[in-house]
């Protein structure tokens, strides 16, 4: 064995275990009755285009990794004899260590929830893009020969998909890599020079790279090659940025809003963006890394190069500078200036593309909010300049209307209306009959039920909105007076006294239970309510305090009661009589009530059944 060989390959021909995922993925690529086979081709090409990629930047810095032999390009060879279909690249190649690393595991993050998804929906796999192990649909067998670039030692990685794969030494291989499927019986097709290339015309025309195909007769190139971004906007199809789009996100669907434009000025780049129709799987994925790559006069420089902010992580695509120096190392983009003026040009022009959208396809535009807008709503606490075009775009549901911008709400103001009302809440479904909706019900004022646990967040720190503030419906309710109601809580007929009485009487029979007792002006049927007094909002409260190191817990809530109501009016003139003793029970459970109607659940599920009980008793028995 070759001396610079490590551990791992010492131990090189002995079987090694997949990463248990990586075993349940091949099970299923190996079993599978996935229709679309053909991706599996686009996935292979794909990876060999980026190992071309690679090998071409590392080769800016050091060209001896080329060893005399520039050409980049990607072979199909397929071989009827042995029943078996060649790809192969001269990229950067994988070391023994890199090819067990590599194609062991799954380096995406998520691993778990994908593999789950994808057992229970297996059309989806196209979708989310399986890449190297896709080949297992095709062959019952996968070797991949590879040599790195700039190193003697070459080694195949052997396997037939069933749970280990092994890693020995080859010898006299080219640079780079070199992928033999032995195609399974039912999958003889891609022997054949028309299937080879209609799939490559489907799926990878627009790799950067030539394919050639080394078929019956000569090698022929089958790909045009032609870098798609780079062209003029009128010059491309929707059916090929279909395709391109199909290879950036491993999808079969069409993007939802292309954007696709040439800056020119101080700055010369070409920018081909794609906002996808559906959620990716990793949406939601901690790292919050963007998904667009930074080429620079067509060579690929970095797929990390924030291109974009990560509150539009999900949008794809591709920026190619004119002028920035291909010499640009990766660790100095995040500070480098020419970025930074990139960055910050593209970024408004996706979200002015995203206002016309909402203009001018407003259908379109609703299903790319559905899908991205809580994602977009990061923005409005973490982007404070742009705060003003993201409130141009969001949009939002209320009590009385769908998919409204805040403009639409300020144009239907009622008379006195100071403030824009909102109600957070983590249930979207609950959170139009919450009771602190009343007072605002019996205005005609419109409320922003705002239900991603993102808007709990935002909200707190934006200022306002065409110089009205936002306010939360569980704060303070004295300018609701100013407003004319049409069915006023009936608080005429509550006799005042007695109702402080029973105030009184509540606060000190619930004790620490609550913060405060009040009496309501925001209820106008329910009997009571839950507000918040203090800085946080109590949706707020409980999305931090399930976070283990934000030191929030949830804090002792104020209970209202509506004095009109006649279950208070009734309790107010028992306690009156009897002392506050005789409301005990009430007192208790009128606040677990109102804990229910908040969505959450009674804290002494056992104190709260036996009083339950006992007021029945006394109704029924
Ligand atoms: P992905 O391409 O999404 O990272 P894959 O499973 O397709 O996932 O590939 C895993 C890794 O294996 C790649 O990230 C790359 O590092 C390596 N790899 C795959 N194919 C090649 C190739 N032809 N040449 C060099 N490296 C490769």
């Amino acid at each position: 064995m070759a001396k610079s060989a490590t551990k791992k390959s010492e131990q090189s021909a002995k079987p090694q275990a997949f990463q248990a995922e990586v075993g349940k993925l091949l099970h299923m690529m190996v079993h599978s009755v996935y229709s679309d086979r053909d991706v599996f081709l686009r996935e292979l090409i794909s990876n060999a285009s980026d190992a071309l990629d690679k090998l071409r930047y590392e080769a800016i810095a050091n060209p001896g990794l080329l060893e005399n032999d520039a050409k980049l390009e990607i072979t199909l060879m397929p071989d009827k004899a042995a029943k078996t279909l060649t790809i192969s690249d001269g990229g950067v190649g994988m070391s023994a260590d890199e090819l067990s690393d590599n194609l062991g595991i799954i380096a995406k993050s998520g691993t778990q929830a994908f593999v789950e998804k994808i057992k229970d929906a297996p059309s989806l796999i196209g979708q989310f893009g399986v890449g190297f192990y896709a080949a297992f649909m095709v062959a019952s067998k996968v070797e991949v020969f590879s040599r790195k670039a700039g190193s003697n030692d070459g080694h195949v990685w052997t396997s037939d998909g069933e749970g280990t794969f092994t890693v020995a030494p080859a010898a006299d291989l080219s640079r780079g890599t070199k992928i033999v499927l032995h195609l399974r019986d039912d999958a003889s097709d891609y022997l054949e020079d028309w299937k080879l290339e209609e799939v490559v015309r489907s799926y990878s025309d627009h790799i950067a790279h030539p394919i050639m195909l080394q078929g019956e007769g000569d090698a022929r190139q089958i790909n045009s090659a032609s870098a798609i971004w780079m062209r003029s906007k009128s010059e491309v199809t929707a059916e090929q940025h279909k395709e391109f789009f199909g290879i950036l996100s491993h999808s079969a669907e069409a993007p939802a809003l292309t954007i696709h434009y040439r800056a020119e000025g101080r700055q010369e780049y070409n920018v081909l963006l794609y906002v996808p129709g559906e959620r990716p799987f990793d949406l939601y994925d901690p790292e919050r890394k963007g998904k667009q790559k930074l080429y620079v006069k067509r060579v690929f420089i970095a797929d990390d190069a924030a291109l974009l902010p990560p509150y539009l992580r999900f949008v794809r695509g591709v920026i190619d500078s004119a002028d920035m120096p291909l010499n640009l190392s990766r660790e100095m983009l995040q500070n480098n200036p020419d970025v930074a003026v990139i960055r910050k040009a593209v970024t408004n022009r996706v979200l002015s593309e995203f206002k016309k959208c909402a203009e001018t396809e407003p259908e379109t535009f609703k299903k790319i909010w559905t899908v991205f807008g809580p994602v977009i709503k990061e923005g409005l606490y973490e982007d404070y300049e742009r705060r003003d075009q993201l409130f141009e775009v969001a949009r939002f549901s209320t009590t009385t209307r769908e998919n409204i911008t805040l403009k639409d709400y300020i144009a239907d103001l009622k008379e006195n209306q100071t403030a824009i009302y909102y109600l957070t809440a983590e249930d979207p479904n609950k959170a139009k009959s919450s009771p602190q909706l009343e007072g605002y019900k019996s205005r005609d004022v419109e409320v922003l039920l705002l239900t991603d646990p993102v808007d709990s967040f935002w909200v707190r720190t934006a200022l306002g909105f065409d110089g009205k503030p936002f306010k939360s419906v569980a704060q303070g309710t004295a300018d609701l007076d100013l407003i004319e109601a049409k069915d006023q809580p009936d608080a005429s007929k509550a006799d005042e006294p007695a109702a402080a009485n029973l105030v009184s009487a509540f606060k000190e029979v619930l004790g620490a239970r609550v913060s405060d007792v009040r009496i309501s002006k925001r209820l106008t049927d329910s009997a009571v309510c839950l507000v918040n007094d203090g800085q946080m909002d109590r949706t707020l409260e409980k999305l931090l305090s399930r976070q283990a190191d934000s030191g929030v817990a949830v804090s002792a809530p104020v209970l209202e009661i509506n004095a009109g109501h006649d279950l208070i009016k009734a309790l107010a003139k028992l306690a009156q009589n009897k002392g506050a003793s005789s409301v005990d029970d009430a007192a208790h459970l009128l606040l677990d009530q109102a804990f229910m109607l908040e969505g959450e659940v009674v804290a002494e599920p056992n104190d709260f059944a036996k009083r339950l009980a006992k007021v029945m008793i006394t109704a029924f028995g």
